[in-house]
């Protein structure tokens, strides 16, 4: 992928696909003709050490691929060419990709596919890693995360041995992980790991200012990691019901943003961060967010401030992923972190189906035991004062 000049402003892209508005985003999808004979690119940034440019949208995939094929080939189209799945999405996520392949096998060169692995051991790598090549239709995928990594002792050597052979088979051209639960350590622990090449990790206008994060993004790029933010939306859309709200939206809606789009333009506005990795499940969010990817305009001091102070005013209603701290503060092995993602994926995602099935995983005994244990050491030590106990019998309720 070579980094195509972004031609077109933001206002241009909403011009060319027909649409007078950010409400126009909902435009049905067959006014989009117009903008497929656009050259409308998305940017691209280098990838850590890789020497590969990513576009600085990616394609979550965790959705039905299979079922949207069209809108794969429009975001092809709009040079949203890294595309992100694993082998335990559901709703045939790597088929999906496969299907495309099979129909548009000049493409696949011209994608950064990455997928993850959620075996910890080298045989239950090997096969999940050759399930993922024959599902999608390939030979090779660019970068192979393993998935979901917690502490950084879960990558050690047999992982690495692993790693490199892989790489000398030509099966994975880059290896690392993704991590939503103690991110900083993970980070920082893995700048230290010369043969992690990426990591995508949570990271978004609440995590992004803290010390500790931002020590941990550069301990990365010093490395030469190739970085990519997941979860850039930090818990969903704003209410508007707050004075700081109110003042943040009249600011984004001045600079024609939405909520959604100025906290990706908050994160871009880091250029260590190579790509945001975003769900885009349909035609009207991949433009949203490549119309906010493709705009100039920087959010201000101010703007920023907004976003800081909405995030401190609302952090009782996000999870920061720091399991080291409460999990460590309860007798119970209660995985706080896991219960409190499965209730963002319901509630600020609106994917309830997604959600309880990775809910039901949990064996049933420690389900059991989620709403008779005792919270209130660890709701002590929560740095965000969540209402852990609360939120727990919360989870058994709606995601049971
Ligand atoms: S519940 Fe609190 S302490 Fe536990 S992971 Fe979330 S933010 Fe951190």
């Amino acid at each position: 992928m070579t980094g195509e000049k972004n031609q077109w402003s933001r206002r241009r892209f909403l011009k060319a696909t027909g649409t007078a508005g950010l409400g126009a985003l909902m435009a049905p999808v067959n006014r989009l003709a117009t903008a497929a004979e656009t050259p409308t690119r998305v940017p691209t940034r280098p990838f850590g050490k890789t020497g590969v440019d990513v576009p600085i949208l990616s394609l979550g995939g965790m959705f039905n691929i299979a079922s949207n094929q069209l809108m794969m080939r429009q975001a092809m189209r709009w040079g949203v060419t890294y595309w992100d799945t694993a082998d335990c999405y559901q709703r045939g996520s790597e088929k999906g990709i496969g299907k495309f392949f099979d129909k548009y096998p000049q493409d696949r060169q011209k994608v950064f596919l990455v997928s993850k692995s959620d075996a910890r051991d080298p045989d239950g790598m090997i096969k999940l890693l050759n399930r993922s090549l024959k599902r999608m239709n390939t030979n090779y995928i660019d970068l192979y995360f393993l998935h979901s990594v917690k502490r950084i002792g879960e990558l050690d050597d047999e992982i690495k041995s692993w790693a490199d052979k892989q790489k000398a088979a030509g099966k994975i051209r880059f290896f690392g992980f993704s991590t939503h639960r103690n991110m900083e350590e993970c980070l920082l622990a893995g700048a230290k790991l010369d043969w992690i090449d990426g990591i995508m990790m949570t990271y978004n206008y609440r995590l992004m200012h803290t010390k500790g994060m931002k020590r941990a993004v550069d301990a990365c790029v010093k490395a030469g990691i190739g970085l990519t933010a997941m979860k850039t939306q930090g818990g969903g859309s704003v209410r508007t019901d707050t004075d700081t709200e109110i003042e943040m939206a009249g600011r984004f809606l001045e600079k024609g943003f939405t909520d959604a789009q100025a906290k990706l333009r908050a994160v871009w506005q880091n250029p260590n961060i190579a790509s945001i990795c975003s769900q885009m499940p349909n035609m009207s969010i991949l433009m949203s967010n490549i119309a906010a990817a493709v705009d100039k305009t920087e959010l201000s001091v101010r703007d920023t401030q907004l976003l800081k102070r909405y995030a401190q005013e609302t952090q009782s209603d996000y999870c920061t992923g720091c399991t080291n701290i409460c999990q460590s503060a309860i007798k119970e092995n209660i995985p706080i972190g896991d219960v409190m993602r499965y209730l963002m994926y319901c509630r600020s995602y609106g994917d309830r189906h997604y959600a309880m099935s990775e809910f039901n995983k949990i064996p049933e005994k420690i389900r059991i035991r989620l709403a008779k244990t005792d919270y209130s050491n660890a709701e002590q030590r929560c740095p965000q004062k969540m209402a852990i106990g609360r939120l727990m019998k919360e989870a058994i309720q709606e995601l049971s």
